[in-house]
């Protein structure tokens, strides 16, 4: 629809606020040059609710004149044409009774122009221009076209709503997209209809724009921008980010209208009492009504606490998750341990008989693949029952564990050295053929021979016998148990020729039959 098309249907719909009959009026006696103070109060004082209303309103410290005012004829004459006007106009668009219809929020509406209106009279005030109940009524009605727009297209004006308040979309772009015209240009020529004085019609047709308005005539200029700082100052409660609409009416109150800070200040310490002060005026209840500072100071401390509890979470998450870092390394700790005692002799801490056989299980299947040959040293002490017998078992656990200790200090990194059982102990050596293996078992062999084992109570000697097996997995036909038999019958053989020795076994190849 066109701008033009809107205002059409807006004019001819049911929807349309009337103006009261005496508000009509009144809008165009005032119009006339000829007419008098006297024409204006007659004509309200015909309405008596009107005129009482009136009357309470000039006699309240809203004013503060020094006298009674007991006349709508002397309220007139001492409040002039124009602040007369704008009250009665005030009075007859202010019906905060109205019921919510269609989802519109009337009470929320006019609370919110009602701020505008005193915010717009005082800076009137502030600024000292002449007129200062324009201001008021100019406030008050400058979105007088949201109400007309959401009357004549509620559902239409639930996406304008949307879009601005999730979307953060500027008002009047929504209002062009979702129903083709905005209501600052419905609500100007609305007012235009109804007969409104210049003074009116433009603070409302530019209130989103100040800076389009071309025209001569300062008051109007200024009235215009006033308009537009009390709709800015508006939204701070209802903004996500209040510091910044303050801001920004901060900056423009001051380029604008060339106010000083401390009017400015004054103003904004002020402005939410006179609102509740003014409802009284209209019968209106105003729910909670923050100073300006207030809502900046609740701001503050919600992102304070947001900013508190994240710290606070992010902590405790860091705190867990250090705990759990402690109680995996905890674990790991515990799990070597428990690894170790189930692959590591106590006596010894050589590695056991399970270890060795998973070990060779697994040194075999790798020589399989890799076609080379392994071998297997069995190791007995030669007559230790004979060394246990003479000086005690505490001595013989000694000796054992220090033969560990030789032994695998002997041996090559990837070579396992374990307790097969007893006085028996096993090396796998892989990549290792029986010739090599019968070198490492004799020079363990020698090793041990020459050592000089000792206590703090004596010193001791003792010797072993080594049995020498190998195996080629990818060429040999026989089975773990056997290579391990095999070493065995050579430890046999050695024991039989007279311990002390290395005997390789004879069975497999013709060396073996040294
Ligand atoms: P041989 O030269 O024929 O091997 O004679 P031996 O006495 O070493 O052989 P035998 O198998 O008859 O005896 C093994 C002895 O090893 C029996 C036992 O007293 C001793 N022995 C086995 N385990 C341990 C142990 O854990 N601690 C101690 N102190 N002695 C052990
Ligand atoms: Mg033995
Ligand atoms: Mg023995």
């Amino acid at each position: 629809m066109t701008p033009e098309e809107v205002l059409e249907i807006v004019l001819n719909s049911d929807e349309l606020p009337t103006l009261s009959t005496v508000a009509s009026r009144l809008i165009s006696i005032t119009a006339e040059e000829d007419t008098t103070i006297s024409d204006i109060a007659s004509l309200i004082s015909k309405d008596i609710s009107l005129s009482a209303k009136i009357l309470k309103v000039v006699n309240s410290s809203f004013y503060s004149f020094p006298q009674q005012i007991g006349t709508i004829q002397q309220a007139s004459s001492i409040l002039g044409t124009n602040a007369v006007r704008s009250l009665v106009l005030s009075f007859s668009f202010l019906k905060p009774d109205q019921q919510s219809k269609d989802g519109f929020d009337y009470a929320t509406f006019w609370e919110k122009s009602l701020f505008e209106a005193v915010a717009s009279r005082m800076l009137m005030t502030a600024v000292e221009a002449e007129d200062s109940e324009e201001g008021f009524v100019a406030g008050l009605l400058q979105n007088l076209g949201v109400l007309i727009l959401a009357r004549a297209f509620p559902a239409e004006y639930k996406t304008v709503d949307q879009r601005v308040f999730e979307d953060d979309v500027d008002r009047c772009i929504a209002e062009k997209m979702a129903i083709g015209a905005d209501h600052t240009y419905i609500a100007s020529e609305v007012v235009k209809n109804w007969g409104f004085p210049d003074s009116l019609i433009e603070p409302l047709r530019f209130h989103h724009e100040p800076h389009k308005l071309r025209t001569t005539d300062s008051k109007l200029k200024q009235i215009t921008e006033i308009v537009a700082l009390s709709g800015i100052l508006s939204t701070v409660y209802v903004a996500h980010k209040p510091d910044e609409v303050v801001s920004r009416f901060k900056l423009q109150a001051k380029r604008r209208l060339s106010i000083t800070d401390k009017k400015l200040e004054d103003f904004l310490d002020r402005v939410h009492t006179e609102v509740e002060e003014t409802a009284k005026f209209f019968d209106m209840t105003i729910i909670n009504q923050k100073s300006v500072a207030e809502v900046l100071q609740i701001a503050n401390a919600e992102l304070s606490v947001l900013n508190l509890s994240y710290e606070q979470m992010n902590r405790s998450l860091v705190e867990k998750t250090v705990a759990l870092e402690m109680l995996t390394v905890e674990l790991e700790k515990k799990n070597k341990i428990l690894e170790k005692l189930a692959n590591v002799d106590g006596l010894t801490e050589a590695y056991n008989h399970r270890y060795f056989q998973n070990f060779l299980d697994r040194e075999i299947k790798r020589a399989d693949r890799n076609t080379y040959t392994l071998s297997v040293v069995m190791i007995d002490i030669d007559h230790f029952k004979k060394f246990n017998d003479t000086y005690g078992h505490q001595v013989g656990d000694y000796i054992l564990r220090q033969f560990s200790d030789i032994a695998r200090e002997t041996l090559r990194e990837y070579d396992l050295f374990a307790r097969y059982g007893g006085e028996e102990f096993v090396m796998v050596l892989p990549e290792t053929n029986a010739v090599d293996a019968e070198t490492v078992a004799e020079k363990l062999r020698s090793i041990i021979a020459s050592h000089t084992f000792e206590n703090e109570l004596e010193t001791y000697h003792i010797t072993a016998s080594f049995g020498v097996a190998d195996m080629t997995p990818s060429e040999d036909q026989f089975s773990k148990s056997d290579l391990i038999g095999f070493a065995d019958e050579a430890l046999y053989s050695a024991k039989k020729k007279g311990r002390n020795r290395v005997s390789v076994y004879a069975g497999k190849k013709k060396w073996f039959n040294r």
